[in-house]
């Protein structure tokens, strides 16, 4: 009986912002002014704004008491005490240095442990995290299963590590040019697959033999830890938390974006197991973010990010988080439409590819296809192809991804599932025109992370 009754959200809303939508006309003449690049939207162009779930989600009431509790004092703030005890409780690292965003601490882990001519694997890149680990003089090597390049392959853990492409990196450079390998879960690039214990506790194994560290992108491990809950045989009756703790016990440290999980606007944390790697990076945070007990946030972040971290881990919470994004995802597929399967954690990605099949790589379809989107309905999202992949670092030639996906990414607590079925019908309508779509050109490249400031217009106009 139980198992056919609807699920709701465990909160109701307290405060509202207004949204609206611009003429078709207007939407038109923003989409060229921002050359044809959702990042160069001006907010109040947007409607529905499903650009990221990073720093957009809302904050309980619990929250917002906090933020009157901030002791914005330079050294020593209770704020960072009490998010330290957070961190230390929920994901079970000692030490823990805190950073205004992930990209501060991915700065810091780069800086402290990579050496020109070293390599990182890792289960496919992140935009931020590679480019740290390249600026370090480092290579990234992915080492993801190759089913994650498959955006039509039902498998419950496609963010998994690749352990036979691993053991064949170990062989060929040696171990001692692997400083760490980086996993995270779930895996943002492919389409918010998670990895299994089973191959966190396999890679634990395989490192630990040849003395390698395992380092965590932690920036949705609580997600990854829901569909461990969901999928994987064994942990059905265990707490969210009860598994983010053992899949965090398996890794050397993290690097955080709290803008995600943690249900703040802004924050970001590196946490380590080993004095002397921290005693280095907490010298080091004092030169790029602030000293090491605010590095770079105010005391009320601190408080609204320890406090996010213990809403996060709530099962109720997560299967409402989670809920949603599979809500949209499968009211697409029910339509027809081309998305990555299964439907990830925190989005759901437009195959790009299969929308526009007439478009080579080199004309952008997902942009095209992010740009089409907000002419139809003001629903902003983000191109996650070959204008996110950059450059190649050494040749300068485009890498081309396998996936070219347009992310529609859902910001914790803020939409309804009305607003859902408006994205769902606009997606549509845009699928139905998709014969007569064209790409783009880029007009303008900027030297690193091109995505965020690229320009572009259209190849053919009419
Ligand atoms: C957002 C993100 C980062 C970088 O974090 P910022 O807070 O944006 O600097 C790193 N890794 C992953 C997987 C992310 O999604």
């Amino acid at each position: 009986m139980e198992r056919h009754r609807s699920w709701a959200e465990p909160w109701k809303v307290k405060v509202v912002e207004p949204i609206r939508m611009l003429t078709s006309e207007q939407r038109q003449e923003a989409l060229e002014a921002s050359g044809y690049n959702t990042f160069l939207l001006r907010s109040e162009e947007v409607y529905i704004d499903l650009l990221t779930d990073s720093g957009t989600s809302a904050m309980s009431d619990w929250q917002w008491a906090g933020m009157m509790l901030g002791d914005e004092a330079y050294a020593g703030s209770r704020n960072f005490y009490h998010l330290e005890e957070a961190i230390q409780q929920y994901y079970g690292y000692h030490y823990i240095v805190p950073t205004h965003q992930g990209r501060g601490a991915e700065n810091l882990l780069s800086k402290v442990l990579v050496r020109p001519g070293d390599y990182v694997p890792g289960n496919m890149y992140f935009t931020t995290t590679r480019l740290h680990q390249e600026l370090a003089g480092g290579t990234f090597v992915d080492v993801i299963v190759p089913e994650a390049h498959d955006p039509t392959y039902e498998g419950p853990f496609k963010g998994n590590v690749d352990l036979c492409a691993l053991e064949e990196l170990i062989a060929r450079v040696g171990a001692e040019r692997i400083p760490y390998v980086c996993v995270a879960g779930t895996v943002n690039m492919a389409g918010g697959q998670p990895v299994s214990m089973t191959n966190m506790r396999e890679l634990r194994e395989l490192t630990a033999r040849h003395g390698i560290r395992v380092m965590l992108d932690a920036t949705r491990a609580v997600e990854n830890a829901y569909f461990i809950q969901q999928r994987e045989p064994g942990f059905h009756e265990r707490s969210v938390a009860e598994i983010l703790r053992e899949f965090c016990s398996y890794t050397d440290g993290c690097t955080m974006s709290g803008k995600k999980d943690a249900l703040v606007n802004i924050g970001g944390w590196l946490a380590l197991n080993d004095a002397v790697l921290y005693e280095e990076a907490s010298n080091l945070v004092v030169v790029y973010e602030g000293l090491h007990t605010y590095g770079g946030m105010a005391g009320r972040d601190m408080e609204a990010m320890a406090r996010g971290i213990v809403e996060s881990v709530q099962d109720d919470h997560m299967h409402a988080r989670v809920g949603q994004v599979e809500y949209l995802g499968h009211k697409l597929i029910d339509l027809g439409v081309p998305i990555v399967r299964p439907v990830g954690g925190h989005a759901v990605y437009l195959d790009a590819k299969a929308f526009y099949p007439h478009m080579t790589q080199d004309q952008f379809p997902a942009q095209a296809l992010a740009a089409y989107l907000y002419a139809d309905s003001g629903v902003r999202a983000m191109e996650r192809g070959v204008v996110s992949a950059g450059r190649d670092a050494t040749t300068g030639k485009h890498h081309y991804p396998k996936l070219e996906l347009v992310r529609l990414t859902i910001p914790r607590r803020v939409y309804t599932q009305a607003h859902m079925d408006i994205v769902a019908e606009s997606v549509a309508a845009v699928y139905g025109a998709r014969a007569g779509a064209s790409g783009l050109t880029m007009i303008h490249e900027p030297r690193y992370l091109r995505f965020f400031q690229a320009r572009f217009k259209p190849l053919h106009t009419g």
